[in-house]
């Protein structure tokens, strides 16, 4: 919007969404990711390879984030992505639906190869939806053996009115709960959003609404994570709803190198406003120049109320038209955020001396 803001972009992440192929066909997947999709809807494993090497060139990319769809499918050449990014000194990712831990022996197996190649963290999906597709028992085996190998776990359990998933099998089972005691597991729950190709009509609990005041909250991932599309598109967060969003989409990295994407990227004020207020406030500000404009409160998630910011006209030519008064008030917060964070990444010594 405005020429000349140094738009300071600093990911700290690279998410690959190596494939739109998957075990499951969970309702509501916000890829829509199936069995039936082929593997030919992946990035190539080579391109994997070299955008790893070009976000390793980035001072300040720590992670690699294998996702999908099923990033698991990839077999031995998940392991191979992962070791080429331990060697390029990024820390790396997974986050997988947990299909292949059939067994204790069948988790080892997949697990102790990535560990050895590296891996850090595995984030493990789950609930209702899932588990129609991948029983809950594996997601037991996996988390129980992931934390066992010392990897940083998580498992991520769908929230909805209607769900009946047993969190307690996982929260209280004898064994995880003694590596959730100990931190090297942990479970949270996050709000499932409907889009407009699920099948089963879901509600929330009215204190999800993303317009009360305790769940405003910035965008985290806008500007700190890149992603890679499975057609090779950079975007410039990792949301639920970013595919269907075109302003999010930086441009094809298939033949160009990302950093030259991300260095073309013009300023966009939009971005850096989501990033340090969130969307919610971004629309409140709309609904102060258009009183009888209505906020989308039934929104339970923030990618959802970004769409809606994104394709409502209203919104788009309020802001269009009055987004200046907020300029440099954002910019001033964006600024001394990105300040912050940079005074926190810092290892500084102890003691300060004329010698060191
Ligand atoms: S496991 Fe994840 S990627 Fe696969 S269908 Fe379910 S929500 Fe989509
Ligand atoms: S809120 Fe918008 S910018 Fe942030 S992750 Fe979701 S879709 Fe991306």
């Amino acid at each position: 919007m405005r020429e000349g803001i140094p738009m300071f972009i600093r990911p700290h992440t690279l998410s690959l969404i190596t494939t739109h192929r998957c075990t499951a066909a969970c309702d509501h997947c916000c890829f829509g990711c199936t069995p039936d999709i082929p593997m030919s809807r992946s990035i190539p494993v080579e391109r994997m390879r070299g955008l790893i090497d070009e976000a390793a060139t980035m001072p300040s990319m720590k992670v690699v984030v294998f996702t999908g769809g099923e990033c698991f499918l990839f077999g031995r050449d998940l392991v191979e992505l992962v070791r080429h990014a331990t060697e390029r000194g990024l820390a790396t990712r997974c986050v997988t639906n947990g299909y292949w831990a059939r067994t204790r022996k069948a988790a080892r197996k997949r697990l102790g190869e990535l560990r050895e190649a590296g891996l850090g963290e595995l984030n493990l999906s789950t609930g209702s939806f899932h588990a129609r597709y991948v029983p809950a028992e594996r997601i037991v085996h996996a988390a129980a053996v992931a934390a066992e190998l010392g990897l940083g776990t998580l498992v991520n359990a769908e929230v909805y009115a209607e769900s009946d998933f047993d969190i307690d099998a996982i929260t209280e089972h004898e064994e995880l709960a003694g590596h959730i005691r100990s931190g090297r597991l942990r479970v949270q729950r996050n709000v499932w959003m409907t889009n407009d190709w699920g099948e089963q009509e879901i509600s929330h609990d009215d204190r999800a609404s993303r317009f009360r005041e305790e769940n405003k909250t910035g965008c985290d991932t806008v500007l700190n994570v890149l992603t890679v599309t499975p057609d090779q598109d950079l975007v410039a967060c990792c949301g639920l709803t970013q595919e269907l969003i075109p302003e999010l989409h930086l441009g094809s990295v298939a033949d160009r190198p990302l950093t030259e994407v991300v260095e073309r990227t013009p300023d966009d004020f939009l971005k850096i406003w989501i990033h340090v207020e969130g969307p919610e406030r971004v629309l409140e500000f709309v609904k102060r120049h258009v009183p009888d404009y209505e906020l989308p409160t039934d929104s339970v998630h923030p990618c959802q109320t970004c769409l809606h910011l994104h394709r409502d006209e209203t919104a788009r030519r309020v802001l269009r038209e009055h987004y200046r008064s907020e300029e440099d008030r954002v910019t001033d917060l964006y600024l001394a955020g990105i300040a912050s964070q940079a005074v926190r990444n810092r290892t500084l010594p102890a003691f300060s001396t004329a010698e060191n």
